[in-house]
């Protein structure tokens, strides 16, 4: 018996190709309503003083449910757009639009729980089902060799065992047709009003990143088919500068607008068609990973946001606002650091060997409780993803599940190795432009008259180093 109508509400999902709620909704039901819900919540300033979700990521998401919407009205449907706490306003919904259930995809971390079990509590007493499915990994959770509370603690042991006992499934096509019935469909709420600003367009940033599911699709295209990327990425995913160092898939795959199994069957095929090498196995060991911090953060539960992690470490954490801001600013003198920093402040973007390195500083270095940095990542970060940020800051930060005791990052033998030049710091940093090769990324070794001639103020034109930092 078919339902007469589902109400699919959208989350980290944003897309219509392999997403398994809205195809088993279609499947089982005569007339969807599509549901997306702006929660207050996610846009409220944290105690530090800057929003939960900052400008970059909440621009993108605003053009990702947009893009949705544009696709579901391709297929004669649309999106309902909701401004509040869904566990209050889709179980009205249903009332007025006579729903029988309502479809959704599991989160593992524990706001986005509470918010699930609130709405199914709701939704039990007014008798309507409420049908959860698992989406987002590589691997599904019914397919993992292991039950989840038995989730190997160590990356290589998780990742050998889902390649030897798991396989990936493969990925649904989106519908070809949604039927819905003829609703007022709502507006986008102005995320002015919770007072997140228009950023400015960066021409600096590596790349426009546009929301939605086309422009995720079309990164993919672009990235492993027309400029043949791929072959050669286990090389070149540690830069720095540019589009085509690394995939950038990763804010698509925060909001769910591409699939990470569609990924793998885009990887399969140009295997089969162009090259199979290490570069395109290591695109998939790297969605492993990201698999890895989702499964770690569902076995874990609420510990992976407290101070001692998964870990029982004592609290000596330093809490000194004054020396956070220097590195969330971009502003701790030391050039590595500070580039990537502004880079993450004005685009939203940093690479993985930044976040590293950047995690690395604040928690080694500086002492500070790793929870402010990843706290501010998920404020800037275009492509925040609860997992894998707390996840690898819990790595960085050695309160997670990282064998090695020690992951300091030595900053200025990172600088040599990964921007011997100094053309990353040339970008971020223009007022040390004219110091020559890696020496731009010590102007506190050169000397008083090398400064005067680079037109260089220490504590001036840029600042002294808040610490020292080992030499290489
Ligand atoms: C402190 C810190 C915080 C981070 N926060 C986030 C975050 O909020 N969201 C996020 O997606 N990634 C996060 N990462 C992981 C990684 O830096 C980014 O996924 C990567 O830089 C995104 O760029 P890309 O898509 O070009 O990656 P590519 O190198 O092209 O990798 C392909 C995909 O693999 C996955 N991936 C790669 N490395 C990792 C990793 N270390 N952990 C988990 N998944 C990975 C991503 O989905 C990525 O899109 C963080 C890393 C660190 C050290």
């Amino acid at each position: 018996m078919k339902y007469k109508r589902t109400l699919v509400w959208f989350r980290n999902d944003l897309r219509l190709h392999d997403n398994v709620a809205l195809f088993s909704a279609i499947e089982k039901s005569e007339e969807i309503i599509p549901v997306y819900c702006f929660d207050p919540r996610q846009f409220r300033i944290l105690d530090l003083g800057f929003p939960k979700t900052g400008s970059h990521q909440s621009e993108f998401l605003i053009q990702a449910v947009d893009n949705l919407r544009k696709n579901l009205q391709e297929l004669g449907s649309n999106l309902l757009i909701l401004n509040g706490r869904p566990e209050d306003l889709i179980p009205e919904i249903t009332k007025e639009y006579q729903i029988d259930a309502v479809y959704f995809s599991e989160e593992v971390t524990s706001e986005e729980i509470a918010v699930e079990k609130a709405l199914e509590s709701s939704l039990w007493k007014i008798g309507i089902e409420a049908i959860t499915f698992w989406q987002s990994t590589l691997f599904h959770l019914d397919d993992l060799p292991f039950p989840i509370n038995q989730t190997p603690e160590v990356f290589t042991q998780f990742r050998k065992e889902c390649e030897k006992f798991s396989e990936v499934r493969k990925p649904l096509s989106a519908p070809e047709v949604v039927n819905s019935p003829k609703i007022n469909w709502g507006d986008f709420p102005d995320l002015s009003s919770y007072g997140i600003g228009k950023v400015p367009v960066s021409l600096r940033a590596v790349m426009e990143f546009k929301g939605g599911e086309d422009a995720g699709m079309a990164r993919i295209d672009s990235y492993f088919w027309e400029k043949d990327c791929l072959k050669t990425y286990k090389e070149t995913r540690n830069g720095l500068l540019g589009a085509d160092y690394s995939s950038k898939f990763s804010p698509w795959l925060a909001l769910g607008c591409i699939s990470p199994r569609f990924i793998f069957e885009e990887v399969k095929k140009y295997e089969s068609e162009r090259k199979k090498n290490q570069s395109t196995y290591w695109m998939i060991f790297e969605l492993i990973w990201r698999d890895y911090f989702r499964f770690i953060a569902k076995k874990h539960g609420r510990k992976i946001f407290l101070v001692s992690g998964i870990k029982d470490n004592v609290d000596n954490w330093v809490r000194n606002e004054q020396l956070f801001w220097k590195w969330a600013e971009g502003k701790t003198g030391i050039p590595f650091i500070d580039a990537n920093m502004r880079e993450l402040n004005e685009t939203g973007f940093m690479s993985n060997r930044g976040r590293q390195n950047v995690a690395s500083f604040l928690v080694n270095d500086l002492n500070i409780d790793w929870r402010w940095g990843a706290a501010y990542f998920e404020s800037q970060l275009i492509d925040y993803d609860v997992c894998s940020n707390w996840g690898n800051w819990m790595y960085v930060a050695g309160v997670g599940n990282d064998p090695r005791e020690n992951r300091y990052f030595n900053i200025l033998k990172q600088a040599n190795n990964y921007d011997r030049k100094g053309d990353y710091i040339r970008q971020w940093i223009p007022e040390l432009q004219a110091i020559p090769g890696y020496d731009i990324h010590q102007p506190f070794e050169l000397s008083t008259k090398q400064l005067k001639e680079y037109k260089i103020s220490l504590g001036g034109t840029y600042p002294h180093p808040m610490v020292k930092i080992p030499k290489f």
